[in-house]
């Protein structure tokens, strides 16, 4: 029987038109239906999730904190029937479906835990017998927009904080993911989250999305690309909504002559084509210094021609198909123009990789690539990685930095003095040192510089100075 997906309105599971929802490595396959929402559908969640709020919020924080905990046993004892659901809608391997989903229970437990750390301040006065202090409040009622390359992680990075420090929400998936955001909503609301607390809405970005932003939530927070979160900052400057944007990325890597170069190419190779390349922090630029460089770009190709690429439910597979037909067409044509700007392709092509009738493309690396061309500074967002032979250290911090993202680096070497300049002046949100650009703990600051991110950290006690406000109390006794 066919899984129907609704939208989740105070507490009702709401009816709309039918949208197929596809498995990217076989299309004809249909994974679930998803019933679409309307404008005035957006305008019910925002009165649904601004009635629950007052009680949410006067909830005991600890009681908050115990809602979120059994919403995260309730994802972990659901891994493996999530996790098939997940891969079949999205294409990323079940190992990687799998470890997404423990991270997403991970994040709900780290909150339930914030939930009792100390909320507040006291400060001393200019009156010795007053007490002055200053707490944080819940904003309100948020407004949550995610993509489709971390279903669910990415979704529970934002509404696990925004309900532990009491806000309501409204959220909006990617509409090519909804079957995995509705377990994640059916695990809140069997978890015992109150009625309108939690409204999801299934539909696309340009129906839904920007009448969220204008519906009188108190605040957005969005991951996604730049266009939309360009015009997602438009939108709450007008309504003077906080705004929260993580967009794109173009991360570099700088392997000096010194490093591992083996495990270099290994963490490369992760970092670029895993999750076939559709991550924000993926791996797309190499600045390799010279003295490696041939024997980094022989080590990189030949995990590209021996990682398995294929049907993503195969334990044996290490690399999936593309999200969609869309994703597929952007990253074939950023290749074509790649290959008219005279770029060399050590593996990969321009064409598909015809595996069954999926959205796949094989593992590419681009050597000579000119520096102008638009594959070493736009976002591909597909398993692609340019690899740049440079001089020294300098230059490759200097090329890093040749761009407008700044959300991940890494840098390889067994230099202490090179990882400190390296970490000190890439312009980067994320800096890591001997590790792929990819992979987050969900207990730090995540985010990125320039046009990356806008509006502050997510993830660890940072999210906090997004989803409270601080209001500053004078207690004088009469
Ligand atoms: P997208 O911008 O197309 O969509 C993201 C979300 O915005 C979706 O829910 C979509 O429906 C919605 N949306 C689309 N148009 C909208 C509009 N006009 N108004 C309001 N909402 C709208 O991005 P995507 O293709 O889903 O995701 C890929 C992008 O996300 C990449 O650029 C990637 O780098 C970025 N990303 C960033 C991070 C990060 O933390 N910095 C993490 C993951 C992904």
């Amino acid at each position: 029987m066919t899984i129907e997906v609704r939208s989740y309105v105070g507490g009702e599971w709401i009816d709309g038109p039918e949208v197929p929802d596809v498995d990217p490595a076989h299309p004809s396959r249909v994974v679930a239906v998803a019933r679409q929402a309307s404008a005035p559908d957006v305008a019910r969640a925002v009165e649904a999730a601004r009635a629950a709020f007052p009680s949410w919020s006067a909830l005991p924080a600890g009681e908050r904190g115990r809602i979120l905990t059994r919403a995260a046993e309730i994802i972990e004892a659901r891994v493996e029937a999530t996790a098939l659901e997940f891969t079949r809608e999205e294409g990323k391997t079940l190992a990687e479906a799998r470890g997404e989903i423990r991270r997403a229970a991970s994040i709900f437990r780290y909150y339930a835990g914030q939930t009792l750390e100390p909320d507040g301040e006291v400060y001393p006065s200019a009156s010795p017998e007053l007490l002055l202090i200053a707490r944080r409040e819940p904003i309100g009622v948020v407004g949550v927009i995610t993509p489709w390359n971390f279903p669910i992680a990415i979704p529970a990075w934002k509404i696990a904080p925004a309900l532990a420090y009491g806000n309501a929400v409204v959220w909006k998936p990617a509409e090519v993911v909804p079957l995995t955001s509705l377990r994640l909503v059916e695990a809140l609301a069997e978890a015992g989250l109150p009625a309108g607390t939690l409204n999801m809405l299934i539909g696309k970005g340009s129906v839904l999305g920007g009448p969220l932003v204008g519906a009188g939530v108190d605040a957005v927070t969005f991951t996604g690309s730049n266009a939309t979160g360009a015009s997602i900052a438009q939108l709450a400057a007008r309504s003077r909504v906080k705004a929260q944007l993580e967009m794109g990325g173009k991360n570099a890597v700088v392997v000096l002559a010194d490093a591992d170069v083996a495990f270099a190419a290994d963490q490369v190779a992760r970092g670029a084509f895993l999750s076939a390349g559709q991550k924000c922090t993926a791996t797309s630029r190499v600045y390799v210094e010279r003295g490696v460089y041939q024997r980094f770009v022989d080590e990189l190709a030949a995990l590209a021609r021996k990682w398995r690429v294929g049907d993503p439910t195969d334990p044996a597979t290490a690399i999936g198909p593309l999200v969609s037909e869309a994703q597929l067409g952007t990253v074939l044509e950023r290749l074509r123009v790649a290959r008219s700007e005279k770029a060399s392709f050590v593996t990969g092509g321009t064409d598909r990789l015809a595996i069954d009738d999926g959205y796949y493309v094989a593992p590419t690396i681009l050597t000579e690539v000119p520096r102008t061309s638009a594959v070493l500074r736009e976002e591909v967002f597909g398993p692609v990685a340019c690899v740049v032979p440079v001089d020294s250290l300098d230059e490759g911090i200097a090329l890093a930095n040749e761009t407008d993202y700044g959300l991940s680096a890494a840098l390889f070497s067994r230099d202490l003095r090179a990882a400190l300049t390296f970490a000190r002046r890439v312009r980067a949100g994320v800096v890591k040192i001997n590790q792929e650009t990819a992979g987050l703990e969900p207990h730090v600051p995540f985010g990125g510089m320039k046009a990356s991110s806008a509006g502050g950290r997510e993830q660890g006690k940072t999210a906090r100075d997004f989803f409270t406000e601080w209001k500053t109390v004078y207690m004088a006794p009469v």
